[in-house]
């Protein structure tokens, strides 16, 4: 899936700002953050979205989830709270079909569907 963003941020051909990494996740900031900490965490495996992996990789998708959690830890999150969000498809505006969790948290965040 050479034509993917983020398989391509996977390679190492399109440089990111890691900030947690496994055998088979990784998570980087969001080139535009809409709040004081906004990750990325994704699978290195290509799934087009969270409904298409958990499907075919349960166990992966709670890697996923493993990872956002070690995310919101390292970007000193869990005491005040973060939001986890994974935008599907064109109703749910996702714009990169590889599946992906905003973790974004460093102060309160507004309604839900603001
Ligand atoms: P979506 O709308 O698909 O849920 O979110 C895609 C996210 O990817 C957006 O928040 C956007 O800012 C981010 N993004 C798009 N291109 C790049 C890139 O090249 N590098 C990084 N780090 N983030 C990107």
């Amino acid at each position: 899936m050479t034509d993917c963003l983020f398989c391509r941020i996977v390679a190492g051909e399109i440089p990111s700002t890691v900030v947690h990494e496994t055998a088979t996740t990784l998570a980087f900031r969001d080139i535009r953050p809409q709040a004081s900490s906004h990750v990325l965490v994704i699978p290195k495996a290509h799934y087009a979205d969270v409904a298409e992996l958990a499907v075919a990789d349960p166990g992966l998708a709670g890697e996923v989830l493993a990872a956002v959690a070690a995310v919101a830890e390292a970007e000193g999150l869990l005491k005040g709270g973060f939001r986890t969000i994974f935008n599907t498809g064109e109703h749910g505006g996702q714009e990169v079909a590889h599946v992906h969790a905003h973790v974004v948290g460093g102060a309160p965040l507004g309604p839900m569907l603001a």
